[in-house]
């Protein structure tokens, strides 16, 4: 290996990786954020230039760019057991005195580990390299994540050390507690509703289609389990530390003890202190350490022997309940929320729960005072997991749920089978109109300078916008009287207003609040349609044509053109001069696809479909749906439909390679 260019390119992802590690694994980074970036764009650049040298676990996989719009069923090469749960000492006692009696001896050790609360992943490495990822799914079959789990820092593409031919490890994809903070304080500030729960929120990542998305959410992966044939490996401990040396995120809580009472007294401290862990857990598991016993002791049907998990008790208080108030969201959703008497839990003072609709009031049988029980769980807000009943008074009044929205007094509806209450009156609702305008001004869609949420509450109550075609017809004058306002701030918010009219085409798609169009559909909204008038003469049959768009969301874009009240707000704003279509893009890169006709099908591993389509159209050819005699070439993917490929082959079209195709466009 003499080419220049392939040393500098692996030096390049070498030093990445070192770094990634460094950064991800061992918390300790040893260059900036922006050298950092500098690297991963020199390595960019080259890898574009020379495809030739491209490689499924560069580190430039980091940042994503690929779509996987199904993900395929995989069988586990070793199955993927769940394990029993203990909830009391007793029972644990019980589970070792079975595990002494099966193995016919009087002292074993065990290792102690936290029990990880996130989403189970099992990693298969070949030759140090990282190969496939998988979800549990059932245990016995999985779903293939591969692309979305390189992007995850903390996931060594490459491996370092004496690490063997072929293993899976296993582990638990997880958010770690501060970064899901941080996202969801950043979703609050867009006006979006925060996420639940960690755990839900970094399952729900391994299976978006976009790897980019993937790779703007804070996951994080925690090792704890080695499989394989013929390991080097003897003990579950030594297993941990070969996988920490081999360049895996292995927490160090876990711990070797050699008798019951050290097993206890782990359990009895990480009861205490697991507030205290970057990451969230839920109870202890105790495994059988040495590996000869785990073979002799085998699995039952669905979990190992030589392993249990205890579970900590949620730490519960019981307070009352004052009353229950209704909130409504932007999208016109009924949240019921408990008013409660203020309590301590978990080291925070508590004073509200959420019920999340009237099926959970109406399981829980709540009445006015009643005394209630609160918890704290995987969610940041408590939840009222039951009522001591003993101590309800005879008079006391059972809560029934609203019938009419607390806003604007509209009847409530709840559609068949959905267990939310709406408020219908979009329009009219005073939440609703300010929420909707507060969406429109947000830093992702209009973002518009000087004004924010609180300053939208305030014009609206004083009666001076209706909606967010309003906003362009604002004058300084009529808010600098406004509660902190100013001469000043009220320029500049006009300024901000004027400005946002050259905000483009597909953000000011996003800004209109259509139900189910979030940022990433407006793109290929705008990016299909190009302007407002295509997409507004669309068809639902057209819609539904689209990548990544499916009934629900073609059925909310043509119910939000159809309706008058939106018409006229949108000639409004045409006729203010807002971005209503696409900036024609730049001039073709070459014409070496002149005249002809590509179709793209399948998965890459280099670009996502949509940037083949656009290296295609500048390089002067077309895009082309479906196989047919007028297509000049189809550009193949892993797992191009057999039917397509068939097709292809019969009418003698020639099938290209991702490397082939830039090969193509390179000459
Ligand atoms: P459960 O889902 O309650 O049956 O718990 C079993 C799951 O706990 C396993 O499938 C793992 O995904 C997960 N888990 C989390 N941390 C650990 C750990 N340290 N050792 C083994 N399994 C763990
Ligand atoms: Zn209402």
């Amino acid at each position: 290996m003499n080419d220049p260019i392939l040393e500098k390119i692996q030096t390049l992802r070498e030093e990445l990786n070192q770094h990634n590690y460094d950064y991800y694994v061992l918390d300790t980074p040893t260059i900036s954020d922006y050298e950092f970036d500098q690297k991963l764009k020199a390595l960019q650049e080259l890898e574009k230039q020379y495809p030739q040298y491209n490689d499924p676990n560069s580190p430039s996989v980091r940042v994503g760019g690929q779509i996987t719009k199904n993900f395929s069923t995989v069988t586990h090469e070793f199955r993927m057991y769940s394990l029993d749960n203990s909830y009391s000492k007793e029972e644990l006692e019980e589970w070792e005195k079975r595990v002494l009696k099966l193995l016919g001896t009087e002292k074993v050790s065990f290792v102690c580990e936290l029990k990880y609360d996130g989403a189970s992943i099992d990693l298969t490495y070949r030759q140090g390299k990282l190969v496939q990822a998988t979800t549990r799914g059932d245990g016995i079959q999985g779903d293939e994540i591969t692309a979305n789990v390189r992007t995850i820092g903390s996931v060594p593409l490459t491996l370092r050390g004496d690490y063997p031919e072929d293993f899976h490890i296993r582990g638990e994809i997880i958010i770690l507690k501060e970064g899901f903070k941080k996202m969801n304080e950043q979703r609050i500030a867009e006006g979006e509703d925060p996420y639940m729960n960690p755990r839900n929120t970094a399952s729900g990542s391994l299976k978006l289609q976009d790897t980019t998305e993937v790779a703007k959410r804070p996951l994080d992966c925690l090792l704890y389990y080695v499989v394989g044939n013929n390991l080097p490996i003897h003990t579950q401990f030594e297993s941990l530390q070969k996988a920490r040396e081999w360049g895996f995120k292995v927490p160090s809580q876990s711990q070797l003890c050699h008798s019951t009472q050290e097993v206890m007294d782990f359990i009895n401290y990480w009861d205490i202190h697991r507030h205290d862990l970057p990451y969230e857990t839920d109870g202890v598991v105790i495994k059988v350490n040495e590996y000869q016993a785990q073979q002799e002791l085998g699995y039952t049907s669905k979990s190992p022997r030589w392993a249990i998990a205890y579970k900590f008790k949620a730490e519960q208080v019981s307070t009352t309940l004052e009353s229950i108030s209704y909130q409504v969201g932007r999208t016109g959703a009924i949240t019921p929320v408990a008013n409660l008497t203020p309590v301590l839990l978990a080291g925070t003072i508590v004073k509200r729960a959420s019920l999340h609709n009237a099926d959970q009031i109406a399981k829980l049988g709540l009445h006015l005072s009643d005394e209630v029980f609160v918890e704290k769980g995987g969610e940041i807000i408590p939840k009222i997991t039951g009522v001591k009943l003993e101590q309800r008074s005879s008079q006391a009044t059972p809560i029934t749920f609203i019938t009419h929205c607390p806003e604007c007094n509209t009847p409530l509806v709840r559609n068949e089978g959905e267990a939310q209450h709406y408020c219908p009156n979009a329009y009219g609702c005073p939440p609703q109109i300010t929420g909707r305008i507060q969406h429109f001004i947000s830093r992702k869609a209009m973002d518009i300078e000087g004004l924010g949420s609180e300053t939208v509450e305030l014009m609206f109550r004083a009666g001076l916008i209706h909606n967010y075609a309003d906003l362009y017809e604002l004058k300084a004058e009529q808010i600098q009287d406004l509660e902190r306002m100013g001469t000043r701030s009220a320029q500049n918010i006009i300024k901000g207003i004027e400005k946002s009219k050259e905000v483009p085409f597909e953000r000011v798609l996003f800004a209109l609040g259509i139900r189910m169009v979030g940022e990433t559909v407006a793109k290929k909204l705008a990016k299909t349609y190009k302007s407002l008038q295509a997409l507004r003469t669309t068809s639902y049959e057209a819609l539904i044509q689209i990548d990544e768009i499916g009934d629900r969301i073609a059925q909310s874009v043509i119910e939000f053109f159809a309706n008058d009240l939106n018409k006229a707000i949108l000639e409004r704003l045409e006729r203010y001069g807002l971005q209503m279509e696409i900036q024609e893009t730049e001039a073709p890169i070459s014409d070496v696809l002149k005249g002809k006709t590509l179709v793209v099908s399948g998965v890459f591993a280099r670009h996502s479909r949509d940037e083949l389509k656009a290296l295609i159209e500048s390089h002067g050819g077309k895009v082309g749906s479906s196989i047919s005699s007028k297509i000049s070439y189809v550009v193949a993917g892993e797992n191009m439909g057999p039917s397509k490929l068939e097709k292809a082959t019969q009418l003698n079209i020639p099938i290209l390679s991702e490397a082939d195709f830039e090969k193509l466009i390179l000459e």
